[in-house]
């Protein structure tokens, strides 16, 4: 990154909800904005918001959202002097922050080595071993024998997980419950990291068999200051993949908080971090919490943080990248209420949640309407009435996100709004959320990342 660079335009190379919510924020800090799109975008939300916009490609996501030189083209074309990546896409892809490093551009996020640093899973664990973050137990290294995979997992003890070192996005991931099901789960993993991710390599950890995911904002500047903003619950998933988020995690007492907060930190400025980071841990029942991996971008949750801490993190990325110190120091952040982000997806629970598209006759939230505070809910959304929905790219159309005084009043307000919400012409998860918001085992904060799975029969 360009550090104490001035900039006066930035260009958002990204789509949907994410483009919209940085428009939003860069606009109100006076900055001009730049949007980009493929064919199947040109009318996008995107693209009206935006003071300027440019076509990268055709709707294929590799010839236009990822091609780093259709979108450093536009950049320059455009007199663009940062690119905020969002998230998804080149967000954390290292050549990606090199080659505008190289063009003079400023880039809303870390540094590429940082980004190389957290990209792999089991050079990332080696590297968090060593600045004193605990870890799963497993085994990281360079030795993929099979013979030596099995020794380790035997070791570790089963159930064991069998992870891609390459991997994200719940791929290249399985399960082995014993030491007769390891050949061939290792064999699956490696031909799925291979076809997904080009690369073989595995890591092992014991399996945690009721874990929480709970992960930490932290936010850097490139002067080496870092700050916690708090942790979210991110245990509801399908298929280790997000559904619900909240802020703060339930039943944290401040001690716990604290340390997850400082270990967090640690990571980040082990590898020289600078602008907004999650760490994901695991926290086990009895309090004990492991690093699972960085993600060094802003995340598709952070609104929750956002509501409980008042800041604009968006807000906070680009003044980092102006190369201005954090907004806030650690002692000056404090947390208030509660809050949840529901993902409305366009997909279809009853068919397996297979991805929907079609012509959106109506997608609109009416707060008065149904009585909702609009400092408490806020729609963040990529799509308004009459867009299409089309199938080449990720399917979630917005998030809901609401805040409460304290969890129950926040999950009623959820309940309300998503009620509220009135989507017609493409099929929506919004009634798989309604039921999910409003099952008594969740409101009770029962969590685990098995809860959907646990509660499958009452939820679809
Ligand atoms: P990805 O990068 O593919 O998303 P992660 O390492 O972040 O993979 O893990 C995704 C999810 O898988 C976690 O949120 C958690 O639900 C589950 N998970 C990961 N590691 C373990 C573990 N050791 N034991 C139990 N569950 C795990």
């Amino acid at each position: 990154m360009v550090k104490g660079t001035e900039f006066s335009k930035v260009l958002i190379a990204n789509r949907g909800e994410i483009a919209c919510r940085v428009i939003r924020t860069a606009r109100r800090m006076g900055l001009a904005t730049v949007a980009v799109y493929s064919d199947a975008d040109a009318n996008a939300r995107h693209v009206r918001e935006a003071d300027e916009a440019i076509r990268l490609g055709p709707a294929s996501a590799r010839e236009s959202y990822l091609d780093i030189q259709a979108v450093i083209d536009a950049a320059k074309r455009t007199g663009a002097g940062a690119i905020h990546p969002g998230y998804g896409f080149l967000s954390e892809n290292a050549s990606f922050v090199k080659a505008l490093d190289e063009a003079g551009i400023v880039f809303v996020g870390p540094p590429a080595s940082a980004i190389s640093a957290m990209g792999d899973k089991s050079a990332a664990k080696a590297r968090m071993h060593d600045a004193g973050v605990p870890l799963v137990p497993g085994y990281h290294g360079d030795d993929q024998n099979d013979a030596r995979l099995k020794e380790e997992a035997d070791a570790i003890g089963y159930p064991v997980l069998l992870k891609a070192s390459a991997g994200g996005g719940g791929k290249g991931m399985r399960v082995v419950e014993s030491g007769g099901n390891f050949q061939a789960a290792l064999e699956g993993c490696r031909r799925e990291s291979q076809a997904a991710f080009g690369d073989q390599r595995m890591l092992i950890e014991k399996y945690l068999t009721q874990p929480r995911h709970v992960e930490v904002q932290v936010f850097c500047d490139s002067q080496g200051d870092g700050v916690y903003l708090f942790e979210r619950d991110c245990s509801v998933q399908r298929r280790h993949q997000k559904v619900l988020e909240e802020a703060p995690a339930p039943g944290m007492s401040e001690e716990l908080r604290r340390e997850m907060g400082e270990a967090a930190v640690r990571a980040a400025q082990e590898i020289g971090y600078v602008g907004a980071g999650t760490v994901e841990f695991l926290l086990d029942a009895d309090s004990s919490f492991y690093f699972m991996e960085m993600n060094t971008r802003l995340q598709v949750e952070h609104p929750v943080t956002e509501m409980i801490t008042g800041e604009d993190l968006v807000e906070w990325q680009l003044r980092v990248a102006m190369g201005e110190s954090l907004p806030k120091r650690q002692e000056e952040l404090t947390l208030t209420g509660h809050s949840f982000e529901a993902r409305i997806y366009a997909e279809d629970p009853e068919q397996d949640f297979l991805p929907a598209t079609g012509h959106l006759e109506r997608f609109v939230l009416d707060l008065s309407g149904a009585g909702l505070n609009p400092d408490r809910v806020r729609l963040d959304s990529g799509v308004e009435t009459g867009d299409e929905v089309s199938m080449h790219y990720d399917p979630m159309l917005a998030k809901l996100i609401v805040w409460g005084d304290d969890r129950i009043q926040a999950l009623a307000t959820l309940g309300r709004a998503l009620a509220a919400l009135d989507v017609r012409g493409v099929t929506t998860n919004r009634a798989f959320l309604q039921r999910l918001a409003s099952h008594p085992a969740f409101q009770q904060a029962e969590l685990d990342t098995r809860f959907i799975e646990r509660h499958e029969a009452e939820l679809f």
